[in-house]
C-alpha cells in the first residue's frame, strides 16, 4: 500500500502560533509547530492517525508509561532548500529504528505507510515552521508511549504513536568538553543501550549534571564491564582523529546505531579518509593526545549534525585540542548539510 492512501483524520488550527515565533532566537524544544499527530493502538491494532493542534492531551495517572518507562523515540530533522521544497534525510532509517527500538521495548511495529502518509501531511500543514538557511530544520519527534491504565508490571496491551516538530537552529553552535566515564554506565550487554529507549536518556541525567558541576558539557560513555572503550555520547555518536585516520567504535547491543555515523563513514569513503571502526581503547587515545597524534574529537547525530571536542578528562587529567587546520569535522558537517540543504547532488539518494 502506498502511503498516499492511507486514510488520516485531520483538525487544522484555526489560526498559527507562528507570528508568536521569534525564529532568530530559538531555544531548541521549547516551541513547537502547530499541528501534531498521534495515533493509538487498541484491541490489537493501529487504528487510524489523527492530525490535530499540537496541545495537552489527557492520559490517567495508571498509564504504564509513567512507571515503566515503556516509552521509544526518534529524532530527524526536515530541511527547506532554497526553492523553498522540504527534504528529509534518510527518513527510513529514522523508521526501521522506531521499530527496532519498540521491539526491544515489547511494544509493537508501526505500520510504515502510517509513519510516511502522517509525516508527510504534517510537513505540509506546517511547511511555514521549516525555515530556510544555514542550520534552521524542524526537528522532528516520533514516540511511542505505553497508555493501557493499571499498574501492574507487564507490557501495556495500548500505546499511542505520536509526532511533533520544534523548530531547531544548530543545537550545539560551540565546542564542547567531555569527560571519559570510568563510575557510571549507560548501557550494557544485552540491555537497551541501542534502543532509543526513553530510560536510557534519564538515566544519563545524574551523571551528566555531576559532568556539568565540573565546568564539562557531556560523557563519553564507556563499555559498562570494564571502562576500556569509548562507545558513545548521550545523544551523538564519537569520531577519533588520529593522524590521518578516523576511528569509531562499532555498533553493538550496548550502542546506538546512528544515522550521522554511517553517513560519515560513507563521505568519508568517497574522500579517501580511511575510517576504522574498532574498539576504541581509552589508554589508546590518552597517549595519542600525549602525543600530539590526536587531532580532534567529533560527535555526529541529528540534533548538532557534527560537534568539536575540544578537550576531555579522564582520570581527573585535562586535555587540550587545539582547533587545527581544515579539521574533518567541518568538512563532513558542511558535506552533510550540503547534501541535506539540497545545495549538491545527492549521490547515495539520501533525501526524500
Ligand atoms: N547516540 C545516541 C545515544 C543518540 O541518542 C543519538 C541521537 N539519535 C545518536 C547517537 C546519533 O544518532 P543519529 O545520527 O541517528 O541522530
Amino acid at each position: 500500500m502506498n502511503s498516499t492512501d492511507i486514510q488520516l483524520d485531520i483538525e487544522k488550527v484555526e489560526t498559527s502560533r507562528i507570528d508568536q515565533v521569534d525564529f532568530s532566537n530559538l531555544q531548541f524544544g521549547k516551541q513547537y509547530a502547530d499541528h501534531m499527530m498521534y495515533c493509538d493502538y487498541i484491541d490489537g491494532e493501529w487504528q487510524t492517525p489523527k492530525i490535530v493542534p499540537y496541545g495537552p492531551m489527557e492520559f490517567e495517572p495508571s498509564a504504564k508509561v509513567f512507571h515503566y518507562g515503556q516509552a521509544v523515540f526518534e529524532g530527524m530533522k526536515a530541511f527547506k532548500d532554497d526553492d523553498g521544497q522540504i527534504w528529509l534525510f534518510r527518513p527510513e532509517q529514522n523508521f526501521e529504528r522506531i521499530n527496532k527500538s519498540s521491539k526491544r521495548m515489547a511494544i509493537p511495529e508501526f505500520p510504515k505507510e502510517h509513519f510516511f502518509a502522517s509525516l508527510q501531511a504534517l510537513l505540509k500543514l506546517d511547511q511555514d515552521w521549516v525555515k530556510k538557511g544555514q542550520g534552521n530544520s524542524l526537528y522532528i519527534r516520533p514516540f511511542v508511549i505505553a497508555t493501557e491504565n493499571g499498574v501492574s508490571a507487564s507490557e501495556s496491551d495500548r500505546y499511542r504513536f505520536m509526532i511533533i516538530g520544534c523548530p531547531a537552529q544548530a543545537y550545539y553552535n560551540k565546542p564542547i568538553k567531555v569527560i571519559f566515564a570510568q563510575d557510571y554506565s549507560r548501557a550494557a550487554d544485552g540491555g537497551v543501550g541501542f534502543a532509543k529507549a526513553a530510560g536510557n536518556y534519564g538515566a544519563q541525567f545524574y551523571p551528566t549534571k555531576l559532568a556539568k558541576e565540573k565546568g564539562l558539557d557531556q560523557i563519553i560513555w564507556t563499555d559498562a564491564s570494564s571502562h576500556e572503550y569509548l562507545e558513545e555520547a548521550g545523544t551523538m555518536n564519537i569520531f577519533f582523529r588520529i593522524g590521518d585516520k578516523l576511528l569509531t567504535a562499532p555498533t553493538n547491543d550496548r550502542i546506538l546505531d546512528g544515522v550521522t555515523r554511517k553517513s560519515i563513514i560513507q563521505l568519508a569513503k568517497d574522500n579517501d579518509v580511511e575510517v576504522i571502526v574498532d574498539k576504541v581503547s581509552v589508554k589508546y587515545i590518552v597517549e595519542a593526545a600525549r602525543k600530539g597524534e590526536l587531532k580532534e574529537i567529533f560527535g555526529a547525530g541529528t540534533a548538532a549534525t557534527v560537534v568539536r571536542v575540544e578537550g576531555f578528562e579522564y582520570d581527573g587529567e585535562y586535555f587540550d585540542l587545539p582547533a587545527i587546520d581544515k579539521p574533518y569535522g567541518t568538512f563532513f558537517k558542511s558535506s552533510l548539510q550540503d547534501i541535506q540543504y539540497n545545495r549538491v547532488e545527492d549521490p547515495h539518494g539520501w533525501t526524500v
